[in-house]
């Protein structure tokens, strides 16, 4: 993995390509974020506000891959004007464990 600057508070989950978006329910307080490939300018999602998009253009929902994501972008980075994105689920970095198991307990209710 190459490093890069990180600009914001999430560190990206582990993705073998099979992450979908209803896995953000697995990590709690986490963002489906938008990275530019270029230049690593971000923009953090809420998954649930791209779930309720998704299901209004019947274009995916729970099980459609977060990677596959990427490619319905097609606006330019605003750092590097170039339009290469990456999608990825992303959690809080240093979340601390009392904090997640709240989180966990929002989603199970
Ligand atoms: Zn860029």
């Amino acid at each position: 993995m190459p490093t890069r600057k990180t600009r914001h508070p999430y560190e990206p989950v582990p993705d073998d390509g099979r992450l979908t978006l209803g896995d953000h329910r697995r990590y709690p307080g986490s963002v489906v974020l938008l990275t530019c490939a270029m230049c690593g300018w971000a923009k953090p999602y809420s998954p649930e506000r791209l779930l309720d998009r998704l299901r209004e253009l019947k274009a995916g929902g729970h099980p459609t891959p977060v990677g596959a994501l990427a490619r319905r972008v097609a606006w330019p980075c605003p750092m590097c004007q170039r339009v290469r994105w990456r999608m990825e689920l992303a959690r809080p970095r240093g979340l601390d464990p009392r904090e997640a198991r709240r989180l966990a307990g929002l989603y199970r209710n």
